[in-house]
């Protein structure tokens, strides 16, 4: 950042302008609304700012700049046609410690003046530190559209109650949670439609009631496979709601990324044996946090309800009766599938589609591998790194060919992802060789030899 965005306070305060043309009457007029004491220093002023003049409590002195002007000044702009002057003036204010803007010339300013949205008290102010102003005001346009005028209405009766809710309740997620509830629900809808009147009498009565409110919510949201253009608009929505985020291994920095920046975030592992929190304690922890009256998060890899053990998290909600809303995700086997060029099914290939997982046990994978082995079936292997060479083994036991295609994704749909291409008798090795590393999918069947045909997209791995 170039330059530091903060609002300043100039009520009263002695704002000297240097200049009697078109740019520094607009200045002027923004330095007017925010009430400062305006001084106009130009030998010749234009039509601008004798209107200015006018209608304000404006003093312009017709006569050139003398560095006596900045005594006692807050910031002064430079705005005269002569860019010698202008430095002039600005070392000077420099000197004194005065801000100093110079137009049209970011290099020379210790500040520099916004594209302002004016939705008195509610104010954006947007900068391109002097790079496009023109692009600030295009965005400054944008928003205007957005952000209806009776923000600034709403934006006042929060502040009329602002005290009020404070001794009310507490700092914290209960606090919050009732002014998003405001802001966000019917009450300000009804400020929006200009029932102000009813607006406050709601807000009143919102506050005399305010302890409903106290229980939080659990939200079980899949955060897909580590694209985070992947992500849902709910789940999207929820993350910038939390209070608190439970994560772990598989949730990729850049969905991270993505969380409201001061919800709190608990790392609770899972990486194969070595879990920082055992499963009993993640649901406990969700109770607790939901019983404090928290909006607690908790983000999976992938869709929670496929190999994430969501159903028995929510069954401790459910038994401890705590709120909670299931948002599901792209499972790992569709992103990487996608990703990596691979149909799931096709008419020629595979009818059926079977998501398994390889965990390996005691030197096993447990699996009804006589059915596993049908005929044109893509079968997709969570959690089977480890257990490759056990999975590759046991299907060409069980009756599938040793140059059945097979493919190993690792990191899909992330800028890291690899795929690795084999056969059941050799992407084991291609596996070692490669030194492949956790997450991996494996995806086995006709449809893996598809993907030479369907690379549609360069660098796909
Ligand atoms: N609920 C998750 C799966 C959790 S089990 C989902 O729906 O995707 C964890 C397994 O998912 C990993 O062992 C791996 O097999 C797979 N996985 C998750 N994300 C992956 C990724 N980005 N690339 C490859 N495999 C992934």
């Amino acid at each position: 950042m170039e330059f530091f965005p903060l609002f300043l306070r100039l009520q009263g305060e002695r704002c000297l302008v240097v200049g009697g043309g078109e740019v520094a009457a607009r200045k002027t007029e923004l330095l007017l609304k925010a009430n400062a004491q305006v001084v106009v220093v130009a030998p010749e002023t234009g039509t601008d700012i004798s209107a200015l003049e006018e209608q304000n409590s404006l003093r312009v002195l017709r006569r050139s700049f003398v560095t006596e002007d900045l005594d006692d000044c807050r910031i002064v702009i430079a705005a005269t046609a002569d860019g010698e002057l202008n430095h002039r003036i600005a070392d000077e204010a420099g000197e004194r410690n005065i801000l100093v803007n110079v137009v049209d010339d970011p290099d020379a300013c210790s500040f520099i003046m916004p594209a302002i949205l004016d939705r008195s008290p509610m104010v954006a102010a947007i900068s391109s530190s002097g790079a496009s102003p023109l692009l600030a005001r295009a965005l400054r346009a944008r928003l205007e559209s957005l952000i209806p005028a009776s923000y600034g209405r709403l934006a006042r009766l929060a502040g009329d109650f602002r005290d009020a809710v404070k001794t009310h309740l507490p700092a914290g997620p209960a606090r919050r949670h009732f002014w998003e509830q405001v802001l966000e629900g019917p009450i300000a809808e009804l400020v929006h439609g200009g029932r102000e009147d009813e607006a406050r009498e709601q807000l009143q009565h919102a506050l005399a009631n305010a302890d409903d409110l106290a229980t939080g919510e659990v939200y079980l949201v899949g955060a897909g496979p580590g694209d985070p253009d992947l992500l849902t608009f709910r789940a999207l929505r929820l993350m910038q709601k939390a209070d608190v985020v439970l994560h772990d291994r598989l949730v990729s920095p850049a969905v991270l990324q993505l969380v409201r920046r001061d919800a709190e975030r608990i790392y609770v592992g899972k990486a194969r044996a070595c879990h920082a929190l055992r499963q009993q304690e993640i649901n406990a922890l969700l109770v607790k946090l939901a019983r404090e009256g928290k909006r607690a998060l908790r983000l999976k890899g992938g869709d929670p309800f496929i190999f994430g053990r969501g159903g028995e998290e929510i069954e401790t909600l459910a038994e401890n009766g705590i709120p909670f809303q299931v948002v599901p995700g792209i499972t790992a086997a569709s992103g990487c599938a996608a990703y990596a060029g691979i149909p799931l099914t096709h008419r020629d290939h595979a009818r059926s589609c079977v998501f398994v997982t390889g965990h390996l046990k005691d030197g096993n994978v447990n699996l009804a591998w006589d059915r596993l082995v049908a005929r044109d079936q893509t079968l997709v292997f969570y959690m089977s790194l480890v257990g490759l060479p056990v999975i590759a083994e046991k299907l060409v036991e069980y009756g599938l060919p040793e140059n059945t295609p097979a493919a190993l994704i690792e990191q899909g749909t992330t800028p890291q992802q690899r795929v690795l291409e084999g056969t059941l008798a050799t992407l084991p090795e291609i596996a070692v060789q490669a030194e492949a590393r956790a997450p991996t999918l494996l995806i086995v069947g006709g449809v893996v030899k598809l993907r030479g045909q369907l690379r549609w997209f360069e660098g796909a791995d």
